[in-house]
């Protein structure tokens, strides 16, 4: 199994490696990219939806360090860790962004999604687990060369070279077969784990979209990386030479944890 390593949640600076969360808050507001990545400021807020991920995330991380090689866990002590988190980690800077909604009420969401989980993929066989919140740091090639880093939820090993890349998303959004092709986070860490294994052959994507309780999958063909590699440089480089960070007003903003101050 790769080295385990936990992500970092200090703001990076001008000069970090880039990542696709990083790429998408420039995307999403040029503003807010320039507060967390060029000014460096710091905040302590964070979304209860970006809390509630969090937390199921390092429960299904801790599941998969205890299950396998014929350990196993019961639910009720994937749950009772999932609790443990939450009430370790949340603090009076989680906010609630949605009306007339509660922090208790997104507690049993994370459960319900767990326990979901935990039915549709017990006893957690489908594969063996090669890395856990596992960093990939590699580069991409344009005009010159940009520094990457990811953190992948899960990769499990097939054998034969065959890979797979697992993400967990706790949002509502379901995404269509046409955007899970056009998906950038997951084929960027493709092309990370081709560039760090040399053994790997195929590689499956699989999004497991936890308040649905469904499972998606996609391929990505050599070609179709080759112009996410392009693509993705160009737009690092069109924000290195970017000068103006625009405010982008709009819907998303009461989910900003520079809301307050913008
Ligand atoms: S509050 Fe809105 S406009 Fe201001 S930085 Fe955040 S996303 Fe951008």
């Amino acid at each position: 199994m790769f080295t385990y390593s936990k992500r970092d949640v200090s703001p990076s600076r001008h000069m970090e490696p880039y990542s696709h969360s990083r790429l998408s808050i420039y995307e999403q507001c040029p503003h807010r990219y320039r507060l967390r990545y060029i000014d460096g400021i710091e905040m302590d807020a964070m979304s209860i939806e970006a809390f509630t991920g969090s937390v199921v995330h390092g429960a299904l991380e801790h599941l998969y360090s205890r299950t396998g090689g014929g350990r196993s866990m019961e639910p009720e002590e994937l749950v009772a860790y999932m609790r443990g988190l939450w009430d370790e980690l949340f603090r009076d800077s989680i906010f609630i962004a949605r009306r007339n909604a509660s922090a208790a009420e997104y507690e049993l969401k994370a459960e319900a999604m767990l326990l979901a989980y935990y039915r549709r993929h017990h006893p957690f066989r489908e594969g063996t687990t090669v890395g856990l919140e596992h960093e990939l740091r590699f580069s991409i090639f344009g005009t010159r060369e940009h520094d990457m880093i990811g953190y992948v939820d899960r990769i499990t090993c097939l054998g034969d070279g065959v890979y797979e890349i697992h993400d967990y998303k706790t949002g509502q959004r379901l995404p269509s077969p046409a955007d899970l092709r056009r998906d950038r986070q997951l084929a960027l860490y493709e092309i990370g784990l081709r560039r760090s294994l040399p053994d790997v052959k195929e590689v499956q994507l699989v999004w497991h979209h936890l308040a649905h309780d469904r499972e998606l999958r996609s391929e990505r063909t050599k070609g179709e990386l080759e112009i996410l590699e392009s693509e993705t440089s160009a737009l690092i480089e069109s924000i290195e030479g970017c000068n103006r960070f625009p405010r982008r007003k709009g819907p998303l903003c009461r989910w900003c944890e520079y809301s307050g101050m913008c």
